[in-house]
């Protein structure tokens, strides 16, 4: 039987993935797919935080098992950031924007070593449950590639020499922090 799973985002690229990745046994569905058009606040102080902030919401309001999607790069070089203000850095889920002012706070800055995290958060009548994936990689200087979103056209995953933005979603999604928290979150399923 196929499990109908709502996840916590009216953003289309991040359900698609997780539909992808979570594969033909699951029906993927998005605030959006519901109606719902509120825009959940996420002022939590940690990945962790906000995970929980938007599976809860989703659960409260319609009662379905939620999950909540919380991610963002992490730039050692920066000190972290953009981190949990990813989506915002610069301009409200403006990609080019965002990766422009990354770039810029990294200029000149030879240590480019960076980080996608995913914090996965569950939420069912018997509460939350975590579940985290991380993908190591360096930052380019320029961007490269038109596939993906938000940061992948700087992103290098370890062991590559591509962007995941040059990567068709297949390959991407074989890597990714999405897919390493699914993994886990499928494990318990
Ligand atoms: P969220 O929707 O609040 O979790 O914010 C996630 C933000 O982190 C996105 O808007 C992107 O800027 C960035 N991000 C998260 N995952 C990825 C990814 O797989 N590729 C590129 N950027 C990502």
């Amino acid at each position: 039987m196929i499990k109908e799973i709502l996840v916590a985002t009216h953003n289309i690229h991040k359900k698609e993935e997780i539909q992808q990745i979570l594969g033909p046994d699951f029906l993927v569905k998005s605030l959006t797919d519901y109606g719902i058009h509120d825009e959940i606040v996420e002022d939590g102080a940690t990945f962790h935080e906000n995970a929980l902030i938007k599976a809860e919401f989703c659960f409260r309001k319609t009662g379905i098992p939620s999950l909540g999607d919380d991610s963002g790069l992490v730039v050692d070089a920066l000190d972290g950031r953009p981190g949990i203000h990813s989506a915002r850095y610069a301009s409200d889920h403006d990609f080019p924007t965002n990766i422009a002012k990354v770039l810029e706070e990294m200029e000149g800055i030879e240590n480019r070593k960076a980080h996608f995290i995913t914090v996965l958060c569950y939420f069912t009548e018997e509460g939350a449950q975590y579940f985290e994936g991380t993908v190591d990689g360096t930052l380019l200087k320029e961007n490269k590639g038109h596939k993906g979103f938000g940061y992948d056209p700087i992103f290098v995953p370890e062991g590559f020499e591509k962007t995941f933005a040059e990567m068709p979603a297949e390959e991407k999604n074989q890597i990714s922090h999405r897919k390493r928290a699914l993994e886990k979150f499928l494990v318990g399923y």
